[in-house]
């Protein structure tokens, strides 16, 4: 296949799927966003002749008959979805309608399309993992009916439709799974770590350390995620493949990080680790290695003097 040229992305008013969009619009033709700004915001698009916005429910099937996919397509990225744990207990339902019927309605368009899909799936799946770091074959260790159930259960569920069409209907698809990632563009209420250490650090304001902060994550700049989805795309492998930086933080390091760099005499403070937090994280990146030729290259430092920058600048 030819340069992709005409392009649907799902969720792309959210914070991943703004930087996504934003990278695709410097070569597609069209590029069609469908969000209904639960989570995302206009904001994060640009005004660009070649983008079509559609506010729309994609668990809804309507949005499938919009006239402005009543185009050819070749790629869709679907990433809609409400991402933040503060969500998890906000949204529960229209989570498990989003990954559910939402993933169905975007296997269907790439089917009616002849499109190649590729579906945003998480670290999620592997739940609060028994193996470190989480290579893409191990089965995860998820709670079926826990807090974080509707999202992780949701996003499994999802990675089993399209495994299924793929198999039974001829579904030609690609998995990424989704390790934290972090950027400028965050919402500061989103309730993630990044942004919330961050508007606290700049607002002088005490840190909020869930537990004692020895949890482990490891964090991706958005524009190395950007890169690895474009290329998870655009591979003849399958995947599922992991995407994100294997750097592995503490939350209490990555606390005093953000101290420092924001020059903020901020304290810390810690409250109750919420049910179900991941103990440890961190991708096992062989195959995204091997298979995409890809890496994250900004480091954690620099990539957090860029986000603080934003946040400064929004403020
Ligand atoms: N966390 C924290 N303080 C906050 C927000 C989050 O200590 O204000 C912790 C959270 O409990 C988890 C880690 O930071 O251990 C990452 O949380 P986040 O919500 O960013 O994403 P998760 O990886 O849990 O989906």
């Amino acid at each position: 296949m030819g340069t992709p040229t005409r392009v649907v992305v799902t969720g792309g008013a959210g914070f991943i799927g703004g930087h996504l969009v934003e990278r695709l619009l410097a070569e597609a033709r069209r590029v069609v966003v469908v969000d209904n700004l639960v989570t995302g915001r206009r904001g994060n698009l640009s005004d660009d002749d070649k983008l079509t916005f559609v506010e729309a429910d994609i668990s809804e099937a309507d949005w499938l008959r919009h006239p402005a996919l009543a185009v050819p397509v070749d790629r869709i990225y679907h990433l809609a979805c409400p991402p933040s744990p503060v969500d998890f207990v906000r949204l529960p339902v229209e989570i498990c309608r989003t990954c559910a019927l939402g993933t169905l309605h975007a296997v269907e368009l790439a089917l009616e399309k002849g499109a190649r899909l590729l579906d945003a799936s998480t670290s999620e799946v592997y739940g609060d993992p028994l193996v470190h770091p989480q290579p893409e074959d191990y089965r995860g260790n998820v709670s079926v009916d826990g807090p974080r159930s509707c999202y992780d259960e949701g996003k499994r569920f999802g990675e089993a439709l399209i495994a299924a069409h793929r198999r039974a209907r001829g579904l030609d698809a690609r998995v990424v799974r989704i390790f934290n990632t972090y950027g400028p563009r965050m919402r500061a209420g989103d309730g993630r770590v990044v942004p919330a250490f961050i508007t606290q650090a700049l607002a002088g304001e005490p840190l909020t350390v869930h537990g004692d902060g020895s949890q482990t994550r490891s964090f991706c700049y958005v524009d190395d995620l950007v890169s690895g989805i474009i290329a998870a795309m655009e591979t003849d492998a399958t995947g599922p493949f992991n995407l994100g930086n294997p750097d592995e933080r503490t939350i209490l390091e990555l606390a005093q990080a953000i101290i420092e760099l924001t020059g903020s005499s901020s304290a810390l403070t810690y409250t109750a680790l919420p049910k179900d937090d991941p103990r440890r994280r961190r991708p096992d990146i062989t195959a995204a290695r091997r298979e995409l030729d890809w890496e994250p290259k900004v480091d954690l430092r620099d990539g957090l003097e860029q986000t603080i920058a934003w946040f400064r600048d929004q403020g």
